[in-house]
């Protein structure tokens, strides 16, 4: 290890307990919670095997009136959790990791939609972040009540074997709640001043500590401003007081910034924030806290972590997202391995797993992650290979660099090609776009790891600018098994999800209408007035347009579909369209075209006319006589309608099996965007995937995995019976 880093690798005291090093998974969600333990062991002790020093649960709730489903959180509720969380703590305890547990009450944030229960708060009111969630306002009664929750929680982790408990009240949960004016409306002795606010918080903590404190270290998770000026809490104010006042309570401060109803500007997509963006706020606490003092900032180089240390901002560093794209960060730096790193590209696709509600987290670099339990993958190990088969990918695009690269370390030959110049596919153009830059890392890796194992490796092959390969060229290259990954493109005709249909006049061929692909090639001169027609959910639109938009160009979004849905779910969404507001980007919602010409298109309300529907007679449908269309004038009409497989070459090759084995060919295999086009982790997935399953008599269909749910007769919690029994 390079020494200027040791200081990542020095022990510090939290409480009772000694974190070996520095680096700490702070809590955050995988969509495992109680209820799928063996993915929450696996997934955790990945971390700590990796050299994590600390790891904790996701939000873990205390009681029924605090559940978020459909999400998924952590439960702590009766001696089932207690035994499925478990779990997670012995595995980690193996490779010498401290556990946590984030302790969590939300109030109205949590809709309580499975428990039926009526959350409480510091006064009534209805969530900001939540739909139609109001709590009932606590009185003293209520207020002990609640604080007894989080002890008898705190005692069931403690047998549950966790070092640290945190009183979670970052992201706006009910400590919070109570601290910030912007909630808390009471006049009694726990609203008002300052002292007054944080009374809830310091008796819980003090509660808390009295009953588990010699046992466990105690933390707590504060949004230290919640970024609303003097609305909420702010970190010159509330914020270090609040500190000052509780720092005898609490062994370990972690400290982030903003509430849960915009928590972007906390887990901060790369797209707007950079690597430590919270601490002009953070650094405050440790002016004035004698405790140890970690964050969050999507920490991914080492020099920054150290320099965070040396200048006295942090003493630990936080991560989630740096360690869910690579478990074993700790373990490269130590190892010195730093081009072996798979950094965090920012992206918060694993993040929209938890926003969806439900789903496992997947991340857009590593394909493992969520995968730890049900498949077996561990990140940074390797089945060796089952066969002496070469193996030709076409297509270096996220699906095939990440396939060409798992069956190399696997230790395949392998020859990965394609057309382009470059490896990274769709990721080439991607990370051009404002903002995305880091999401260059994603080829970055693949990259550099390939270059290695083919330095390993001299009969693999990597050949870039390659032809645009033919089913001749496929069918006479002499390997054994073919993966295809040869992408997707941007639909030249308009077709989209919303009339499934091409629209008349909309041609890519048009000197006027471009595709994405054809604005990153700069194959077409783009004119002043630009509309975009959209009917694609995620990024692609609001890109371009603030692309174009910055570049001078007058530019209106036509949409079909919620601008941007998707980025609700990263986090991106508030301030990409600050953003698209202050570029002057005007947003024409809920339309779709009918037809385009040279310098205008036809749009029409998609909710247009037609509510009472009745059978007319065939071809008399009430909602095709929509009235509302309108000619919108441009110079460019750029399409982000729907985008179609790049199939041809695969296509070409299923109509000439019979070949295949004459000309040597066992199987061949299509994956990524050009089976059908996803997200860039999906496609990572798909490439990852078929590398581990290669030998299976069918891999280009998934082997079953595990999965972890009740089974009707099996006593899955302590005392439990399966009849079923009514009250009567
Ligand atoms: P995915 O996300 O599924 O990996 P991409 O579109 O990112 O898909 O990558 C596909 C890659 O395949 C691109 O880099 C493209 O240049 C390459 N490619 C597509 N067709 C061919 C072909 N017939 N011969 C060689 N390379 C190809
Ligand atoms: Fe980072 Fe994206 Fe992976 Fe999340 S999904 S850990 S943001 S690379």
């Amino acid at each position: 290890m390079d020494e200027k880093y040791s200081i990542l690798f020095e022990p510090i005291q939290i409480g009772p307990k000694t974190l070996k090093n520095r680096f700490y998974q702070v809590p955050h969600c995988i969509g495992a919670g109680s209820d799928k333990p063996g993915f929450q062991a696996a997934h955790r002790s990945i971390k700590a095997e990796g050299g994590w020093g600390g790891v904790n649960t996701e939000y873990c709730s205390i009681h029924p009136e605090s559940d978020d489903t459909n999400r998924v959180s952590a439960r702590i509720w009766d001696e089932g959790d207690v035994r499925n969380l478990r779990a997670m703590t012995e595995e980690v305890h193996k490779y010498g990791a401290l556990v946590g547990i984030e302790m969590w009450y939300g109030g109205p944030h949590a809709p309580c939609l499975e428990s039926r229960a009526t959350p409480r708060g510091p006064s009534q009111y209805a969530s900001d972040f939540e739909t139609q969630s109001y709590c009932k306002e606590m009185d003293l009664d209520d207020i002990k009540m609640v604080q007894q929750f989080y002890v008898d929680a705190a005692l069931r982790a403690r047998d549950a074997g966790f070092d640290i408990v945190y009183v979670y009240g970052a992201h706006a949960y009910l400590p919070l709640q109570f601290l910030s004016p912007f909630y808390n409306k009471r006049t009694d002795a726990y609203g008002g001043p300052l002292e007054n606010r944080a009374r809830f918080w310091l008796e819980t903590l003090e509660k808390v500590r009295n009953a588990v404190g010699k046992d466990c270290a105690i933390a707590t998770r504060f949004a230290v401003d919640s970024l609303a000026g003097q609305d909420g809490v702010q970190v010159e104010e509330d914020g270090i007081r609040f500190v000052e006042l509780a720092d005898p309570l609490v062994d370990l401060w972690d400290v982030n910034i903003g509430v849960i109803a915009e928590w972007g500007e906390d887990a901060g997509p790369s797209r707007f924030h950079r690597m430590g963006h919270q601490l002009p706020w953070q650094r405050f606490i440790k002016q004035v806290s004698k405790k140890p003092v970690l964050g969050v900032g999507r920490f991914t180089d080492p020099e920054k972590m150290v320099e965070v240390i040396r200048s006295g901002q942090l003493d630990i560093i936080g991560a989630a997202r740096p360690s869910i794209a690579d478990p074993f960060l700790p373990t490269k730096i130590k190892e010195g391995r730093l081009d072996d790193i798979r950094t965090c590209i920012g992206c918060n696709v694993c993040i929209s797993r938890w926003e969806i509600g439900g789903p496992p987290l997947i991340c857009t670099q590593n394909a493992t992650a969520g995968e730890e339990y049900r498949r077996g993958w561990h990140p940074e190990k390797f089945e060796r290979k089952g066969s002496d088969d070469t193996i030709l990918v076409v297509g270096a695009g996220p699906a095939g660099s990440e396939c060409a690269r798992v069956l190399m370390e696997r230790g395949y030959t392998v020859h990965l090609v394609d057309k382009a110049d470059k490896i990274g596919g769709y990721v080439n153009d991607v990370a051009t776009l404002p903002g995305l830059g880091e999401w260059g890392y994603h080829r970055d890796y693949r990259e550099t790891q390939l270059t290695k194992l083919v330095k390993k490796n001299r009969d693999s092959q990597i050949a870039l600018g390659s032809k645009e390969f033919t089913a001749d060229d496929v069918l006479k290259y002499g390997a054994d098994k073919v993966v295809i990954a040869t992408g997707a493109h941007w639909n030249h005709d308009g077709k989209s999800a919303i009339t499934m249909a091409p629209i008349p006049g909309v041609s890519a061929d048009l000197p006027y209408m471009v595709t994405p692909e054809q604005i990153f090639a700069g194959s077409k001169k783009i004119g002043k007035r630009v509309i975009i027609l959209n009917a694609d959910p995620y990024y692609m639109a609001p890109s371009l347009a603030q692309k174009l938009a910055e570049a001078g160009h007058e530019v209106k979004i036509a949409t079909g579909v919620e601008l941007g849905r998707y980025m609700h779910f990263t986090l991106e969404y508030p301030n990409m369209r600050r953003v698209l507001n202050e570029l002057n980007v005007e947003i024409i919602s809920d339309v779709w075209a009918s037809r385009a010409e040279e310098g205008r298109i036809e749009l029409y309300n998609v909710w247009g006319e037609g509510h009472r529907i009745q059978y007319n007679g065939a071809g008399k449908h009430p909602r095709t006589e929509n009235r509302t269309h309108k000619w919108y004038e441009y110079d460019t009409l750029v399409l982000v309608t729907g985008r179609t497989s790049n199939v041809a070459l695969f296509q070409e090759l299923k109509l000439r099996q019979a070949d295949w084995k004459l000309n040597g060919i066992k199987g061949i295999y299509l994956i990524g965007d050009a089976l059908a086009p996803k997200l860039i982790a999906d496609a990572t997935f798909d490439g990852h995937r078929l590398a581990r399953e290669i030998e299976d008599p069918d891999p280009q269909h998934p082997r079953p995995y595990r999965r972890e749910g009740a089974v009707w007769g099996v006593a899955h919690m302590p005392g439990a019976s399966h009849e079923i029994r009514y009250r009567v």
